[in-house]
């Protein structure tokens, strides 16, 4: 039997907009197809294993500002943990902390650990509404959520999707999140996965492909999860 495990980094710091439903949509989808599942909570002075799966959520500001510090203690590690193809899912203040830095409007500028190519400066008014961007990562193509930050974020990696309807990244590309391994970051939340059970399944079998000799993943009835998309 397959076994996937996921590191929830940082839940008591970063867990707005029930991002942590994200963790509930991989952990049902690879049980309702008999993978087993365990879940660690990463909290601040926690080492961290190896994992399949990592997960960092989004936050405000200040929430920020102690998550920052923490990580560059794990940056090596968490290198290491990309470059092996680990799977990473960063949402808003997580995401923005894989980059190289964020600086908020008002306050310190908060180091990044440099997971990602990309850097984030925040702007004096929110990015807030629901997002559509078309993917082509995913089948089907798009991807839908809700949007509530200031920080900018700009990058050269591919991005996950256009934006058709919302802001994304920033405001002036209209490209939503990033990829680069098997790390995506995205400014979506609501939770993300739960209403794109395509997104989640494109980790699974990430995560899956990088641990096991597994191709494909037994089709699931998503016409609840499609309606709420
Ligand atoms: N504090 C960050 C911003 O406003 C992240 C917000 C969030 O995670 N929703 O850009």
């Amino acid at each position: 039997m397959s076994e996937l495990r996921i590191a929830h980094l940082y839940p008591k710091l970063l867990n707005i907009y029930g991002d942590g439903g994200n963790i509930s949509a991989l952990k049902c989808r690879c049980e309702w197809r008999g993978i087993k599942v365990s879940v660690d909570e990463i909290n601040v002075g926690d080492d961290i294993a190896e994992h399949d799966i990592y997960f960092i959520g989004g936050g405000q500001d200040k929430q920020q500002i102690e998550v920052a510090y923490e990580l560059q203690k794990r940056k090596e590690f968490l290198t290491k943990e990309r470059d092996r193809m680990a799977v990473f899912l960063g949402i808003c203040g997580g995401y923005q902390l894989m980059g190289h830095y964020y600086q908020p409007h008002n306050g310190e500028k908060l180091p990044g650990i440099s997971l990602l190519d990309a850097y984030t400066i925040a702007g004096n008014n929110r990015f807030i509404g629901n997002v559509t961007a078309v993917t082509s990562y995913t089948e089907p193509n798009t991807l839908v959520g809700f949007e509530n930050h200031c920080g900018r974020t700009y990058s050269n990696h591919d991005c996950l999707g256009d934006v058709i309807k919302g802001f994304g990244n920033n405001d002036t590309d209209k490209k939503e999140g990033l990829v680069y391994k098997n790390f995506i970051g995205t400014y979506l939340h609501e939770p993300v996965l739960p209403k794109n059970p395509h997104l989640a399944d494109y980790l699974i079998l990430k995560a899956l492909q990088n641990k096991y000799n597994i191709d494909s993943l037994e089709k699931l009835d998503d016409s609840i999860e499609m309606k709420a998309h």
